[in-house]
């Protein structure tokens, strides 16, 4: 079974924008992946696990939370490197690597790079294929704080990108080099998006995941074919 709800909110928008499946998605990065239900997602996604079907057919069995897969995929090789980081520990993954420290922190990027294998051979910069962050810090209820906390993970992520992403050329695929950031709507953090999102992305756009409340200011901005 998926370790958290918002599994759902990625199956639902990958399985609307296709972004894990292509098959030269090689590496896949997780920021802010505890419990783990994203890294179940994509783990499945890269056929570590068996894929127990589309977001859709979940919603609407009557017990959504309960679905097999993991137990029974018992040491099947998937493709692909999967990178999860967090603050907080998270059981182990079939076919992700986990490393337990804070994003924000400048050592942090070191421990990262260090589990991707650069298998570049055109020379381009970058490893990332797909750089994935649901990371929140805790919700104090005060929307500044909030908006704040939110600008700062989207900042440092996108810094991170700039250093780690492969450029859709060099992944051969037009929207390839994708960045999925959740975020909470604010209007500096729709500045963000014009200054910085839009023109280093063939393709921005917002996502609000059915799966993700409607009441809450959370949404996700899903950015394509990275220009490097
Ligand atoms: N996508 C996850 C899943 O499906 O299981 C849920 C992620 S949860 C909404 C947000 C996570 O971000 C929390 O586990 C939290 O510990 C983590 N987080 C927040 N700030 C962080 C930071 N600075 N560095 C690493 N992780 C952080």
């Amino acid at each position: 079974s998926y370790r958290s709800r918002s599994a759902f909110k990625l199956l639902e928008m990958d399985d609307k924008w296709h972004f894990l499946t292509p098959r030269d998605v090689n590496v896949v990065l997780d920021l802010g992946s505890a419990p783990g239900g994203w890294s179940q997602v994509v783990a499945q996604r890269l056929g570590w696990a068996d894929t127990p079907g589309s977001a859709t057919d979940e919603w609407d069995a009557a017990n959504p939370l309960d679905i097999s897969g993991f137990e029974s995929a018992g040491g099947r090789r998937g493709r692909g490197t999967i990178v999860a980081v967090d603050l907080l520990r998270m059981d182990p993954i079939p076919g992700v690597q986990f490393v337990q420290a804070d994003f924000l922190a400048p050592s942090t990027e070191g421990l990262l790079h260090a589990l991707v294998p650069d298998i570049d051979s055109d020379g381009g910069a970058g490893e990332a294929d797909v750089i994935l962050c649901d990371m929140a810090g805790n919700s104090t209820g005060n929307t500044s704080h909030d908006i704040e906390s939110s600008l700062a993970i989207c900042t440092s992520v996108f810094e991170f990108t700039k250093r780690h992403m492969r450029a859709a050329r060099s992944v051969g695929r037009e929207m390839g080099g994708v960045l999925l950031i959740k975020h909470f709507r604010h209007p500096l953090i729709d500045a963000f998006r014009t200054e910085h999102l839009v023109p280093h992305f063939r393709d921005v756009r917002y996502l609000k995941p059915n799966a993700s409340r409607t009441e809450s200011r959370e949404g996700y901005f899903l950015c394509r074919g990275w220009r490097g």
